[in-house]
């Protein structure tokens, strides 16, 4: 698609900061020298967005772990595929680290020349959480309920728009899902990740989309946007009045946004498990689990946050999406 390209064309880094610095002298600590400089967390999709949120999240407590120091690089563009083409590329030494999403199980199915492959060109670290969705809208947008919504499109195919964050993003797959399940196409709109995306439905330029938790809590709670559900078969604890997907009349809307970490395949075992340790601990730590809490998830098991568990995770969603997309019969370039 053009639009696509274009994106790939146009990446760029929006943020590069550093997130931790614990060790003396410039030296960094770590068994066997790793690490002794800067590791970078790179993330597919805009700074401020849910990946994006996420990651800071983990990285200080992940550096601390491992003596040393975690930038994190946004390289956004083409529904994740170009921060994800960029580490497939690298050195493969364990100082270049991706953050992807469920896009990293998408693409392949979406994408004609993707550039690389999930699993030849990667090696998992661990996973990390799995994040509802919600179904939100700009706040003046006439419909109230899902079901409404439903309806609305129905009647103005033409006129509504549909944020996402590119072709693959998690938002593209749950905006899918919904056309498909009302049988409607809309006019979709895309983002170099939702975090751009959510600004524009709060300043009412675009009408509705689907995104993770993590972005969107604390503007449902605000009240800046109309939250129609959330995605997953049970109400989110941190937005409890808003329905379920199912309980909102749309079943077939069912959609989780699992994160992971990976790195160039090839990178030496013994680093890879560092850092899948190093995860671990971030995921115990009790600041970060209260604030996923507050944006309505939770860190993964210590035993899913493993290179194994990610792996066979992987293979089965890459399967699992390969289907559905064929079915739905979508491409991108
Ligand atoms: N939530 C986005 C998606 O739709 C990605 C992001 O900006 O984190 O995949």
């Amino acid at each position: 698609m053009g639009t696509s390209s274009r994106s790939r064309m146009i990446a760029t880094l929006a943020a590069v900061s550093l997130v931790a610095a614990c060790s003396e002298g410039g030296e960094a600590g770590g068994g066997g020298g790793y690490p002794d400089r800067n590791i970078t967390i790179v993330v597919p999709f805009s700074a401020g967005g849910p990946t994006d949120t996420v990651t800071r999240m983990i990285a200080e407590p992940m550096a601390k772990a491992l003596g040393g120091k975690i930038v994190v690089k946004n390289v956004e563009g083409a529904g994740g595929t170009v921060g994800a083409g960029e580490v497939a590329q690298d050195k493969p030494d364990g100082y270049t680290v991706l953050m992807h999403h469920i896009g990293m199980s998408t693409a392949p199915a979406l994408y004609k020349n993707l550039g690389y492959q999930p699993l030849e060109d990667f090696a998992t670290v661990g996973l990390v959480t799995e994040v509802p969705m919600t179904v939100v809208a700009r706040k003046d947008f006439p419909p109230a309920t899902l079901t409404d919504l439903t309806a609305y499109v129905k009647a103005n195919p033409a006129k509504v728009t549909l944020a996402n964050a590119g072709i693959g993003a998690a938002s593209h797959l749950c905006g899918l899902l919904f056309q498909s399940a009302t049988g409607v196409k809309l006019q979709e709109v895309p983002y170099q990740g939702t975090g751009p995306a959510l600004t524009d439905l709060v300043g009412g330029q675009v009408d509705f989309m689907c995104d993770q938790t993590t972005n969107t809590s604390g503007q449902i709670s605000a009240g800046k946007v109309k939250a129609y559900a959330v995605t997953t078969p049970e109400r989110v604890k941190s937005l409890p009045d808003v329905p379920t997907t199912t309980e909102a009349g749309l079943p077939q809307l069912q959609v989780s946004v699992w994160h992971g970490l990976y790195v160039p395949a090839g990178t030496p075992p013994d680093v890879v498990g560092k850092l899948s340790t190093a995860l671990q601990t971030a995921l115990a730590d009790q600041a970060v689990i209260d604030q996923m809490a507050k944006l309505g998830t939770a860190p993964v098991a210590a035993a899913d946050a493993t290179p194994d568990a990610h792996r066979a995770h992987l293979e089965e969603q890459l399967t699992a999406w390969a289907k559905v997309i064929a079915d739905a019969g979508v491409q991108a370039s």
